[in-house]
């Protein structure tokens, strides 16, 4: 099974087309949406999460790139800013993928950008901003 996460960025003329239902209906693929922004006539974002076999991703990224829009690593979008942390732990039991966890010995909070999935959950808990989420 493999997961790809990516940020799709789609001009106004794309914006009605059914790309998610492709992507499920002709290359077989589970589609989560993890985030949307969409506004008619105008440019919409989405962050979607592709699962399914390796070939069958990688045709579906193979569709996407064949659109007209743009295409991006998700994490390409999430800054950690680990000078600003003061490892209070707040975050932590607020993250639901374990993006945010605590070190082996359990006194430094890290961030794996990989796990993250833009819910924004931490930034309504950290009193210092330490996760930015462009989007
Ligand atoms: S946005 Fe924050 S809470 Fe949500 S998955 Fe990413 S690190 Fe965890
Ligand atoms: S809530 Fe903010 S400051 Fe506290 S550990 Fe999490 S990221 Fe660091």
């Amino acid at each position: 099974m493999k997961k790809k996460r990516v940020v799709l960025t789609l001009p106004p003329d794309l914006i009605e087309q059914p790309i998610v239902y492709n992507l499920i209906k002709n290359h077989d693929l589970m589609v989560s949406i993890l985030r949307a922004n969409i506004t008619p006539k105008e440019q919409g974002r989405l962050v979607i999460e592709l699962s399914g076999e390796k070939r069958k991703v990688d045709a579906g990224m193979a569709y996407l790139a064949g659109l007209e829009i743009e295409i991006q690593p998700l994490a390409q979008d999430i800054k950690w800013h680990e000078d600003r942390c003061i490892h209070c732990t707040f975050c932590v039991p607020t993250c639901p993928t374990g993006a945010l966890h605590r070190d082996e010995e359990g006194l430094q909070v890290s961030f794996n950008k990989d796990k993250c999935i833009a819910c924004e959950l931490c930034i309504k808990v950290c009193p210092y901003n330490v996760v930015e989420i462009q989007f």
